[in-house]
């Protein structure tokens, strides 16, 4: 039976990276996505056309009635989910705390930790070995940020990644006996769509220098991180965060 993988945010960027990596390496994938249909079936083909197996779900993570309705369709089309990467995250146009409004919080916030919520409780359900499931392994996707803070740019984005870390580490503990596997990574600066919705597409570029290894990272080099924590080769780490940051 193949392992059945859930990524959510995988018509983009880091989402994306990992969907096509994962249908590689047997997965079958299923693509969750907001409103890029277009990039999301270009993904789904892209696997399917290889010999792997993949769908598109489109679901907003941050309602709960569509997490449910996407862990079902999953359930149907692909079978167990055994996998899941908590990869959908937004961050909004850079601007002071001094700035913020309960609306932008509440949208953060709803999206990037509720959102990530919901889907590893569908996961932890289907997988837990005291329901009879399995086991598997959940990779949450945090950020730099959560160390950093993002002063000036985006500390709500940076507060939602340090719940997130929060959360790896409470998660893990409280299902390793059931057979599940929940880490973290934290991707520095990589060059991907995220930069423009802060409103600098070019950020990138602007922060390059301070970064140790003066470069920005590839969506494929954190993919490679999350696909090592989904795997077998780290049978032994859950409650970990994982720097891919280059040196930053
Ligand atoms: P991206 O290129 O902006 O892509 C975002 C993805 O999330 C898209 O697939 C988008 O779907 C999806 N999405 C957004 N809101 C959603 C929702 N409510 N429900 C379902 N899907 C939703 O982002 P990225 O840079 O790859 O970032 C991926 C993750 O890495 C995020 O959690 C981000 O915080 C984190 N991260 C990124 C960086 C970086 O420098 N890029 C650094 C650290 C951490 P559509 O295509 O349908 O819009």
């Amino acid at each position: 039976m193949d392992d059945v993988l859930i990524v959510t945010g995988g018509s983009r960027g880091i989402g994306a990276a990992t969907a096509l990596i994962a249908g590689r390496n047997g997965y079958a994938v299923c693509v969750n996505y907001l409103k890029n249909e277009e990039a999301a079936e270009k993904i789904v083909n892209e696997i399917n056309s290889n010999g792997g197996r993949a769908i598109a779900v489109c679901a907003d993570i941050s309602l709960e009635e569509e997490v449910v309705d996407l862990f079902q369709t999953v359930d149907v089309q692909l079978g167990t989910v055994s996998a899941l990467v908590n990869n959908a995250g937004i961050l909004e146009t850079q601007m002071r705390i001094a700035d913020m409004d309960a609306a932008r919080l509440n949208r953060v916030f709803l999206t990037n930790i509720t959102g990530s919520f919901l889907c590893a409780r569908e996961a932890v359900k289907r997988m837990s070995r005291k329901n009879g499931g399995n086991g598997g392994a959940i990779v949450n996707v945090s950020s730099a940020a959560a160390r950093l803070g993002s002063p000036g740019e985006y500390v709500d984005y940076a507060a939602s990644k340090g719940a997130i870390d929060t959360f790896t580490i409470g998660l893990a503990r409280e299902v390793a006996e059931e057979g599940i596997r929940v880490n973290a990574v934290r991707p520095g600066i990589i060059d991907t769509d995220i930069h423009a919705s802060g409103g600098e597409p070019g950020r990138v570029d602007r922060i390059k220098g301070t970064i140790p290894m003066k470069r920005g990272g590839s969506p494929e080099e954190v993919a490679r991180a999350i696909m090592w924590l989904l795997s077998g080769e780290s049978s032994y780490t859950t409650g970990a965060l994982l720097d891919v940051s280059g040196g930053r």
